[in-house]
């Protein structure tokens, strides 16, 4: 039996924002607005959005011991996630430090902290989420070594997705568990190995990338939807028309949505479609995981 419809293995980070009147040069201070602290981190996301739809969803991340490290706890744990598999201590709690002018430009310093310190060894540690686990999901916040041990623990018959951010070029044996793998435009040339190398349209992208090895292949295309690639062939998944205020976020929920949606045995194109609501919906609140919507609120679009 299974006990997690998603076992998310990911990041987990304090974004401190302040906003500003314009960012400070080298060797300038400028003041800001109030700081505001949010919980994100793509993990900490995927697995916040996959909760509120009703997905019975685990975490495996490490924070640290810290008072950001128990924000995140507290947030996965209000949203329903079970954070057994959230680790403690070893560094700090990875950090964005994001200043934003009144354009809405930012300019973001991570410091990886814990994230960083997530190992092969912590994934083969947690080898029962692994078996309890219908999907696994994760991005590349993490080191790549651990995110090939995701890979290497997987039980049989569950599926992988993998949303490549941010991106770099993955081992082969990555590459061929993606079912999906799941891009926007910019990690489908990154990982397609620069602009050069890529078609004009994302349906040549995702016919290039699905001959590298994946099973699947999603991209994520904004506001224009999304489109899904297997040995089946390529298809559109509509868009869905909303009032964007605030994208941020929005891949992550449309991946935590889609991947719940897989497990529980939707085709990829009828799961894209339901992440493509969820996506929509995600973009019409303010924030990362405050925008995330409940199914009656996606059913409600
Ligand atoms: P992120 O900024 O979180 O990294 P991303 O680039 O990975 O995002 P997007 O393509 O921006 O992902 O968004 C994911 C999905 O959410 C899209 O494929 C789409 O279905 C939905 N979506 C995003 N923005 C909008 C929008 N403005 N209107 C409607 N749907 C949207």
């Amino acid at each position: 039996m299974n006990d997690y419809d998603l076992l998310v293995v990911g990041s987990a980070n304090a974004d401190l924002v302040i906003g500003v009147e314009r960012r400070p040069a080298a060797g300038e201070t400028v003041l800001g607005s109030d700081l505001a602290v949010h919980p994100g981190g793509k993990g900490a996301n995927q697995a916040v959005a996959a909760a509120r739809l009703g997905a019975r969803t685990a975490l495996l991340a490490r924070v640290g011991d810290d008072a950001y490290g128990r924000l995140l706890l507290d947030s996965q744990r209000a949203a329903g996630v079970d954070t057994v598999g959230v680790l403690v201590g070893g560094a700090p709690t990875g950090v964005a430090l994001i200043t934003v002018d009144p354009s809405g430009d930012n300019s973001i310093v991570v410091s990886p902290g814990a994230n960083g310190r997530l190992t092969p060894e912590d994934v083969r540690a947690a080898g029962s989420l692994f078996h309890a686990s219908r999907v696994v999901s994760t991005q590349l916040e993490i080191p790549l070594e651990t995110v090939v041990e995701v890979v290497r623990s997987l039980a049989p018959g569950s599926r992988f997705v993998l949303n490549p951010s941010p991106p770099r070029p993955l081992p082969q044996e990555v590459l061929a568990a993606c079912d999906p793998l799941i891009v926007n435009e910019h990690e489908a040339k990154v990982i397609l190995g620069g602009a050069a190398a890529v078609g004009d349209t994302p349906e040549d992208w995702a016919r290039i990338l699905l001959a590298k090895g994946p099973r699947s292949v999603v991209v994520t295309l904004g506001a224009r939807g999304a489109l899904v690639a297997s040995a089946e062939g390529v298809s559109r998944v509509p868009s869905v028309t909303v009032r964007a205020v605030d994208t941020t976020g929005a891949g992550d929920a449309f991946t935590a949505a889609l991947a719940f949606r897989l497990g529980t045995g939707e085709s990829l194109a009828e799961a894209a479609a339901y992440a493509a609501r969820v996506g929509a919906a995600a973009v019409t609140k303010e924030g990362a995981q405050e925008s995330f919507p409940t199914s009656e609120e996606v059913a409600a679009l």
